[in-house]
């Protein structure tokens, strides 16, 4: 666990505990090197989960690369860490409950992205752009303008 303040790589726990029902970690964390203090979340590990990508390659469901790939689409934005690791449990827990133990990286890709829409379109635009790989610009601004009638018939049914 890096410390965020000055990359130094040991940091020592102060305090832990289960959180969300046992589903979670919280650890209070304090870096050996400049003593900056932060709190992490880590999930309880469950069976793995199989990711099909679009090749047809099997893969372990990898929770840090997901969270990467979400840090990076929501850098500069008003998204916290912590909404991207509920985020991350939500998708997670519904990958679970679905009973299959195999899943469509697409699906995966789709239940983010459904989540990430309803936090903010910026970083939805930045994740949606390097997982659908988008081909044009046409195919772009269609999927923004589909996120936004969503966006609109959330309000209205609200
Ligand atoms: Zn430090």
């Amino acid at each position: 666990m890096k410390c965020s303040q000055c990359q130094q790589a040991d940091t020592k726990v102060i305090e832990s505990r289960d959180v969300a029902d046992g589903e979670a970690i919280r650890r209070r964390r304090a870096c050996i090197n400049c003593h900056y203090r932060f709190t992490t979340y880590e999930r309880i590990e469950r069976p793995q989960l199989v990711v099909i990508k679009n090749s047809g390659v099997r893969e372990l469901f990898n929770r840090q690369k997901l969270l990467a790939g979400l840090y990076r689409a929501c850098e500069k934005t008003t998204i916290t860490n912590l909404q991207l690791e509920r985020l991350v449990n939500q998708v997670e827990q519904e990958l679970q409950a679905c009973g299959e133990t195999e899943i469509a990286s697409t699906m995966i890709g789709d239940l983010v992205m459904e989540r990430l829409a309803q936090l903010n379109e910026v970083a939805y635009v930045r994740f949606a752009s390097v997982y659908r790989h988008f081909k044009d610009i046409t195919s772009f601004e269609k999927e923004l303008s589909d996120i936004r009638k969503r966006k609109v018939k959330q309000y209205v049914t609200d």
